[in-house]
């Protein structure tokens, strides 16, 4: 019996990087865990297989986000396989490495539509099913309080931009006894990373030097925060933007 158990969870963009560790935690504590994904369905059962092997339990949920109407269809598909909702964490993101001069309107609207529009809409729609007590995180980004590289500007605001979701909705949702709070965090060894952190060793210690604690995050350093925030010990936690950026700020 873990501390999530009759807890059911949904994670997007969880198929992969720091959503499939969030997803696989949060199956260990007990959750029983929407496995959301854009498009890598192998990845999604992948996911959803590591979870059933360490003896928890879950199902996979497709929705391309950041096009009208998605959070609906994703909440309908989750009908289909789960009755209500105690967490939900917005982790489904998209990057650019495009320069300030080149970044086109169409890029612009995308990064806002996957990154900030679809959190909103999510999580709205996501309200109504959530029992009260639940817990709503979004996963911001080191780069919403710091000056980012300017190919990162955009993508900067699009986190600054729900990090003020988060500090806005844990009002409305406060008396219910939800909490909503952002986890955000530096350098993480995924797949958006893969081309430049992997090139070569400088890249690697290069990245490393960012931290306080010298190394690069792992999604394992980030799913045990969000699993501290959504369980009955973060109670007292709303409102709240934290650094898991493993000191890469100070
Ligand atoms: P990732 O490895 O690229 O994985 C992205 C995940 O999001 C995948 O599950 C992908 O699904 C899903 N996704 C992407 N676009 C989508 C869309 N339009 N609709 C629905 N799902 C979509 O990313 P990550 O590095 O783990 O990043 C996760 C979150 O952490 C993001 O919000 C990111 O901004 C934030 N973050 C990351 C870092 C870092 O260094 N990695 C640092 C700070 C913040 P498919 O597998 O189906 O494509």
């Amino acid at each position: 019996m873990g501390v999530l158990s009759d807890r059911t969870a949904l994670v997007t963009g969880a198929s992969r990087g720091i959503g499939r560790g969030i997803a696989e935690r949060l199956g260990r504590d007990g959750a029983r865990v929407a496995v959301h994904y854009a498009s890598n369905e192998a990845a999604a059962e992948e996911t959803v297989a590591a979870i059933e092997a360490a003896g928890g339990s879950a199902f996979p949920l497709r929705a391309e986000l950041g096009t009208p109407g998605d959070a609906e269809r994703l909440w309908e598909e989750f009908d289909r396989h789960a009755d209500g909702l105690d967490i939900l964490v917005n982790n489904a993101g998209i990057g650019t490495s495009r320069p300030f001069e080149e970044l086109d309107e169409r890029e612009y609207d995308r990064l806002f539509a996957v990154n900030a529009k679809a959190p909103f809409f999510v999580t709205r729609f996501g309200a109504r099913r959530m029992r009260d007590g639940g817990r709503v995180v979004n996963i911001s980004s080191g780069l919403a309080r710091t000056a980012a590289m300017p190919e990162l500007m955009a993508y900067a605001m699009t986190k600054g931009a729900l990090d003020v979701f988060t500090r806005d909705l844990s009002k409305v949702l406060g008396p219910r006894g939800i909490t909503v709070n952002s986890v955000a965090p530096g350098i993480v060894d995924t797949d958006v990373n893969a081309d430049w952190l992997r090139a070569s060793d400088e890249s690697w210690q290069g990245a490393a030097a960012y931290s306080a604690l010298g190394r690069v995050g792992t999604p394992a350093d980030i799913a045990d925060v969000v699993a501290f925030l959504v369980s009955p010990d973060g109670r007292w936690v709303t409102g709240h933007w934290l650094d898991a950026t493993g000191g890469s700020l100070t």
